[in-house]
């Protein structure tokens, strides 16, 4: 309606959220829909974590936490992030969130100002260049493709910048295509942004622990433009929290006072249960995390060979977090068994949802129409059906 804000009106709805809703919507018809749509571990939040919350709802930590959070779980994020990082920071660089989101929303809120430019490699997270419009920013886009296994060149960065370019932001292990940058390749982009001193780089890392190909490298590691990284980072991936909403920076003093003054006049500091639930996640290790790692390794063999044995779909064999991005660009073009022609990646979204009801997203809400998402957060049991399903359904396209 007209009488909303023009700045809600030029935001679109999130794809991934959308899918997930017309899929639930056909299984509430009776439909048996598979979902790979949605970005969540399919695991449980370990039993320790939530022994934890519960023991924080008996010792009455049901008031309001400090804006940035309680200080001992930012004494257990500056002491993840040296011991399994190496990277140092106070107390006083750590800004505790509901997510990750609202860290990344925050961060952006706090350093755009408007017709600022954010540079985004594509295929990006969904929520990024709605969080810059938002913002009244510009997203400049750096293009991928499957060849290039979805990272930039420095080149390409290099090629980009412009004197309005502010921030540039990425996520390693990438939502959508499980790229993960190695250090080699970090270090070549950082000597382009040692050129650039006004330019800050958000480095989101929600997916470090789900890393096939070795330790975690973070861009915060060179010391040369570590007061320009923004790390954000959060508990719903590691530890299956997603509906707990816990996430967190760490950056320079002056940006995590900016987030502070930000979240206190929104959001105010983050539910005080999740929060003491969030330190003993971090202090009681990753045993939780290593058996989810194990599984995700599995199923990624196990859909890496199937989506292999569709003809016309063409993947890479992603390094991290828990998604497919195959490419699907030869059925545009094709005819559903109804004449409706594909058009592009979320008409074949739509139609593997209603024919082969399984729900993905389509890549063009990840910024690139040739490809669609899955993610392989499901049973080894519902991946093999999907990927039937989706085998099946593709083969009527003519
Ligand atoms: N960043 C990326 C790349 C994500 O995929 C997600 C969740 O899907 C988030 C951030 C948000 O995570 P949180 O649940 O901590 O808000």
């Amino acid at each position: 309606p007209s009488y909303l804000s023009d700045r809600i009106n030029s935001l679109s709805e999130s794809a991934t959220l959308k899918m997930t809703k017309l899929g639930r919507e056909l299984a509430a018809k009776g439909i048996n829909v598979i979902s790979l749509s949605v970005g969540e571990p399919d695991f449980n939040t370990p039993d320790h974590v939530k022994e934890a919350a519960k023991k924080a709802l008996d010792d009455n930590f049901t008031r309001y936490s400090p804006v940035p959070g309680y200080p001992e779980l930012r004494q257990a994020i500056v002491n993840k992030l040296k011991n399994e990082n190496g990277l140092d920071y106070d107390i006083s660089q750590i800004v505790v969130s509901t997510g990750a989101k609202q860290s990344l929303s925050n961060v952006i809120l706090t350093l755009i100002n408007p017709g600022e430019e954010v540079i985004i490699p594509t295929p990006y997270w969904v929520s990024y260049s709605e969080m810059v419009t938002l913002a009244e920013g510009k997203s400049v886009f750096i293009d991928t493709t499957i060849e290039s296994d979805f990272k930039i060149t420095p080149e390409q960065l290099e090629a980009a910048i412009t004197p309005k370019s502010k921030i540039f932001m990425f996520s390693s292990p990438c939502n959508p295509t499980g790229s993960v940058y190695s250090k080699d390749e970090l270090a070549a982009l950082v000597k382009v942004f040692e050129k650039h001193p006004n330019i800050f780089i958000i480095s989101d890392e929600i997916y470090e622990h789900i890393n096939f190909v070795g330790k975690h490298e973070s861009i915060a590691q060179f010391e040369s433009i570590k007061d320009r990284v923004i790390i954000v980072n959060g508990f719903s991936k590691a530890f299956a929290m997603t509906g707990w909403r816990l996430g967190y920076i760490a950056a320079n003093r002056e940006i995590a006072a900016a987030n502070d003054k930000m979240q206190g006049q929104t959001t105010s500091g983050t539910c005080s249960i999740a929060q003491r639930a969030g330190i003993t996640a971090y202090e009681q290790g990753l045993d939780s995390v290593y058996a989810m790692k194990e599984a995700f390794e599995r199923r990624r063999q196990l859909v890496y060979d199937l989506l292999n044995d569709i003809p016309g779909v063409k993947t890479n064999l992603p390094e991290g977090a828990f998604y497919f991005f195959p490419e699907i660009s030869s059925f545009f073009g094709k005819k559903d068994p109804e004449g409706n022609v594909i058009k592009d990646s979320s008409d074949l979204a739509l139609y593997l949802l209603n024919h082969g009801h399984i729900a993905t997203v389509g890549g063009d809400s990840f910024g690139n129409n040739n490809y669609i998402r899955l993610s392989y957060a499901a049973s080894d049991e519902n991946l093999k059906e999907a990927l039937r399903r989706m085998k099946e359904a593709l083969a009527n396209l003519v």
